[in-house]
């Protein structure tokens, strides 16, 4: 079959492809985006959160702390512009024991590095003001944190990416990539395949995005970073949210802590809790209701037995097992795997979604465009 040449090849549909996708095609680029499923977003784009983070979690100078920061400032105005829904409820990080105060002052800290300058220690009482159902002894706010309705915002960008000339192929899923002289050749499956000869292929396969990279031929398998999942289990509320603001506990190793978001019709979930698994699998185990119910209690002791019921799950991409510190995004270009106009985006997990306009113009300006 002869290659049909293309300028772009954004691989994958989810948040960070169609983010990717609006930047390249906002450049003059003419830009096709190939997806193996239906529709956008049907990966961890749509299970997740839904938060906006402000960017209080991530080591000073990281690319998550960069891109969160520079993501959400550039997402408010996105969001408001275009009438997508979403709020800025602000967010309460608590304290439930004394030992776990000078963690806040951590976060706290390490916030301002990240020049995320408006959060505001709480005690108890003036947490309590807030929220009068919480239990702490100390609590870190956040203003602006807020919520998205990330399917509008997806929808949002694939307007927008498609109004300047953008095509998005579903059910295409890439197969295989040659590297070729002038660019990189790729079979593309599903019920029409095609070949098409691309002078940029953009890799945001999400949970997959290590298979892609495995399947172009060539591509120095030394460069490919190991997949581990980690899967986080939401279970939703029934009746009406005892708070107004989300709440998150302390950090822990994997996660950010079984922590309650709202909905923007104002129903409460509860997760994402930590599970390292061997292949994807997103059913909800009913029976780890009994780690949340424990968890939630230690800030909400008012939780009543039977007021949980199992929503639903995403799985983290992680480059590192269990137990090791969690990495970085890795945005890898031409300069760190010597393929010519082929970037990489592996890891891109928490806080993808926040970050995808700031990822859509790292890559951008990584490629030179
Ligand atoms: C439990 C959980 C909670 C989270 N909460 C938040 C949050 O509150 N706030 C936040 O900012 N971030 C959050 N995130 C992170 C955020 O959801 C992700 O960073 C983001 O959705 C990643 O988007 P993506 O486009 O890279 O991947 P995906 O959405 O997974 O998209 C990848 C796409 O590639 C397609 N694909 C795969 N292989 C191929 C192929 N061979 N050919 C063609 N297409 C292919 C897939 O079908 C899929 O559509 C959370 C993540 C998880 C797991």
């Amino acid at each position: 079959m002869p290659a049909e040449q293309v300028d772009a090849v954004i691989v994958g549909a989810g948040v960070v492809g169609l983010a990717i996708a609006r930047a390249l095609a906002l450049g003059g680029r003419e830009t096709i985006v190939l997806e193996s499923e239906s529709t956008i977003g049907t990966g961890t784009s749509s299970r997740n959160s839904e938060v906006i983070h402000a960017g209080i979690y991530y080591p000073p100078g990281s690319l998550k702390a960069k891109l969160c920061v520079a993501g959400r400032r550039a997402l408010y105005p996105f969001l408001a512009e275009r009438g997508i829904a979403h709020r800025r409820c602000g967010k309460l990080i608590v304290a439930t024991d004394p030992g776990q105060i000078q963690g806040l002052e951590k976060l706290h800290a390490q916030a301002q590095a990240n020049g995320v300058g408006d959060l505001r220690m709480l005690a108890a009482r003036e947490a309590r003001a807030l929220e009068p159902q919480l239990a702490c002894v100390a609590a870190l706010e956040s203003p602006s944190t807020g919520i998205v309705d990330s399917h509008a915002f997806m929808l949002g960008l694939r307007g927008e990416a498609e109004d300047h000339g953008v095509a998005i192929a579903f059910r295409s899923p890439l197969l295989a990539g040659h590297i070729r002289q002038g660019g990189i050749e790729l079979e593309v499956g599903g019920a029409e395949p095609m070949c098409l000869l691309a002078q940029t292929v953009v890799n945001c396969a999400g949970l997959f995005a290590q298979d892609v990279a495995r399947s172009i031929e060539g591509f120095p398998a030394e460069r490919i970073p190991p997949t581990h999942y980690c899967k986080g289990s939401y279970f939703g509320l029934s009746g009406r949210s005892p708070f107004s603001r989300l709440v998150y506990p302390a950090p822990e190793a994997a996660g950010l802590g079984v922590h309650l978001t709202l909905d923007l019709a104002g129903q409460a979930r509860f997760g994402p809790d930590v599970e390292w698994i061997e292949r994807i699998d997103y059913d909800v185990d009913p029976r780890r209701a009994e780690v949340f119910y424990k968890a939630i209690r230690s800030y909400w002791p008012d939780l009543k037995d039977g007021a949980l019921r199992p929503a639903y799950s995403g799985i983290r991409p992680k480059m590192r097992p269990r137990g090791e510190p969690a990495c970085d995004f890795l945005i890898q270009g031409p300069a760190d795997h010597g393929v010519a106009r082929l970037v990489n985006l592996f890891g891109i997990e928490s806080p993808g979604l926040t970050a995808s306009l700031a990822i859509g113009d790292a890559v951008r300006d990584l490629l030179g465009d």
